[in-house]
This record gives C-alpha cells, structure tokens and sequence, in this order.
C-alpha cells in the first residue's frame, strides 16, 4: 500500500543526495579552518595530504596531473596549488623516473610536517563518526565503500585504493565466522567489514572484469549455509 508521505516526499535517492551535501559542507568547512589556520587554502591543505598519503621510496612520486585527478580539480588549479606550496617549501619537484620530460612531487621535511596537522580530517566529523555504536559505523563503512565504487564507475572520482576492487580481497573466504569473514592475502590474515579499507598503500588494483566478480561477491553477503 502508498503511505501518504510517499507522495509527500522527494524521492528518497534526492533525500540522500541532499544529506550527503550537508556533510559535506560540514567537511568543507572544518577543512578551510584547519588548512587557514596553518597559512593554507584548502586545496593546498589536501594537496599536501595526498602527497603523505602516497609518498614512499617504493610508489612512483604524484605529478600535478595526479593531484588534478585525485582532488577532482582543473590541472591548473593544481598546478597553482603545487607552485604555491614549493613556493612555501613545503614540496619540491624531483625527475620523474617513468618520464624523462616530466617532473614528480615530493614532500620536504617542513610538509611532511605541516601534512599531518593541515591535512587532517576536522576534529568535528571524526568525533560525530566516534559518537555511531560501532555497528553502525560498520555498516556505514560499507555503505560509503558502495558510494565510492558507483561514483568510480561513473568516472566522477579518481579510483580509490580499497578493498572491494583489490587483488588480495577475498570477500567472505571465512564464511562461518561473523566477525571477520573476508581474507586478505597480502597480509595473510581474515578482516571484517570494519577493517575495509578506503585508501591502502598495499592496494593492487583488479582489472576491471575480475574486480566486478570480486566486488559481486562482496555485496552478495556470505554464501548460504549448506544444508547437513
Ligand atoms: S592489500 Fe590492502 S586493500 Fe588489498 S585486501 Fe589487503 S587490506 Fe585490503
């Protein structure tokens, strides 16, 4: 039967767009306080967090190309943002070795520094995410992980290093035990949804037509029991 409010209500997909919007004006917003209050601008701020989060002698060095497509901004915007913060000597430029004509970014000691401070998440939001019983947290890890992986596929994000799309995901390999059914074979060891993670250094992409396989099976649940 219609309720009432069915046809007193927005469709519930624009409900959740409009609340997805509201945190993210939250996000914005703590996030201009943070970076203005260590002499940033917010795309710097984030620049500078993308560099720490990506930096290592083993990962090839971000290009300002890079920072563009992980930020979701205009290649000379980052590239603004890139002059102002080795203007600032937070970030040098360094040859890049995968092209001789192009150049790769890394972050000095002094933004490295400054990375952790500037570049975190607001206080605000991360307290308001501590304040959900841990369930709930959980099952809204998984919900943001689908969020991700939709807005992938329709190419409106850069891809993120998560579990869900991972060579060494295996989701429900330990079907029979709740708290942590899916397996790992990077690090060998059996993780719950509550550990997927969003952005890790380990991450192997699968090529596309193996990722849905795996990410289908994500989203399925555990395999029904088999009958004795
Ligand atoms: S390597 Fe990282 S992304 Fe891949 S399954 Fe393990 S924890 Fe997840």
């Amino acid at each position: 039967m219609t309720a009432v409010f069915d046809s007193l209500s927005d469709p519930l997909p624009r409900r959740l767009a409009a609340g997805l919007s509201r945190l993210s004006v939250a996000l914005r917003a703590g996030q201009w306080r943070l970076a203005e209050a260590h002499g940033l601008t917010p795309t710097q701020a984030q620049a500078l967090a993308l560099l720490a989060a990506r930096s290592g002698a083993a990962r090839p060095a971000l290009r300002v190309s890079d920072i563009a497509e992980h930020l979701a901004i205009t290649r000379p915007t980052a590239s603004d943002a890139v002059t102002a913060l080795e203007r600032k000597g937070l970030i040098r430029r360094q040859p890049d070795p995968r092209d001789a004509r192009a150049t790769g970014l890394v972050l000095t000691e002094a933004g490295t520094a400054l990375a952790r401070e500037a570049g975190d998440w607001p206080a605000t939001l991360l307290d308001v995410a501590a304040d959900l019983p841990p369930p709930e947290q959980e099952a809204l890890l998984r919900l943001v992980t689908k969020l991700i992986r939709g807005l992938q596929l329709r190419g409106a994000i850069a891809p993120a290093r998560m579990c869900a799309t991972c060579r060494f995901f295996r989701p429900y390999a330990h079907p029979a035990d709740a708290a942590t059914p899916h397996h790992c074979s990077f690090v060998d060891a059996p993780f719950g949804d509550r550990h997927l993670r969003l952005d890790c250094a380990e991450q192997d992409p699968l090529p596309d037509d193996e990722a849905e396989v795996v990410w289908t099976r994500f989203v399925s649940g555990p395999p029904a029991a088999t009958p004795p």
